[in-house]
């Protein structure tokens, strides 16, 4: 068994959560790690499900504590990997879903071996704008930032291993679940106690 960090990273509107939440619920040794954030809760989203919500003094201290693998600030917010889950699925050989932006990818790129950076992008830059409007919880000023913000993380799309154009929920999660028997099976990822030792 090989233990995987998957960074899901995707401009927002791409339709990530629900990728990442089909994923998550088609095995159990498929985990995910919830974020600290110090943004507001939107409705609907729940407190330890969605996101760990906390003050900017609390995030500072969890910085100073060590207790974050990486952090970012994204769209004027704090947003960081507690250090403590993600052990725990490395030691369990256990396969982490990150929902996490590019800064944070490449924290996590350069830190362990485990990670497997996929981006995932809207069939076009017209199509993410529908969809956003779409979802009717950002307003014209948000929307119009939250493109320039896409324009801006496709410039580090080059950086990650994977690239899924998200026309379809079903076939981009069946892309994931490949990625994901591939690379379990990627040599330079093999713990080497197959056969006792054998190879
Ligand atoms: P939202 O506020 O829309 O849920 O997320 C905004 C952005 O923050 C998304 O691109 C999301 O992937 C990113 N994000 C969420 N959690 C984390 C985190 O722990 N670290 C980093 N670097 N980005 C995060």
């Amino acid at each position: 068994m090989t233990s995987l960090l998957l960074v899901i990273s995707a401009p927002s509107g791409t339709g990530k959560t629900t990728v990442c939440d089909r994923l998550i619920s088609s095995s159990p040794d498929i985990t995910y790690s919830i974020s600290f954030t110090t943004r507001a809760p939107r409705a609907g989203e729940i407190e330890g499900k969605h996101y760990q919500f906390v003050s900017e003094e609390r995030f500072k201290t969890l910085i100073r504590q060590g207790e974050l693998v990486e952090w970012a600030i994204v769209h004027g917010n704090y947003y960081g990997t507690p250090r403590a889950p993600l052990e725990v699925s490395l030691s369990q050989r256990k396969v982490l879903v990150m929902d996490i932006d590019v800064q944070g990818g490449i924290q996590i790129r350069d830190k362990y071996k485990e990670s497997v950076l996929i981006f995932i992008i809207p069939p076009s830059l017209e199509e993410l704008k529908l969809r956003l409007q779409h979802r009717k919880t950002d307003d014209e000023e948000t929307i119009n930032k939250r493109l320039l913000g896409a324009k801006e993380e496709l410039k580090y799309a080059s950086c990650y291993d994977y690239y899924l154009v998200n026309h379809q929920i079903d076939e981009t999660v069946n892309k994931l679940k490949a990625i994901i028997a591939a690379e379990k099976c990627n040599i330079n990822r093999m713990v080497f106690d197959i056969w006792d030792g054998v190879i």
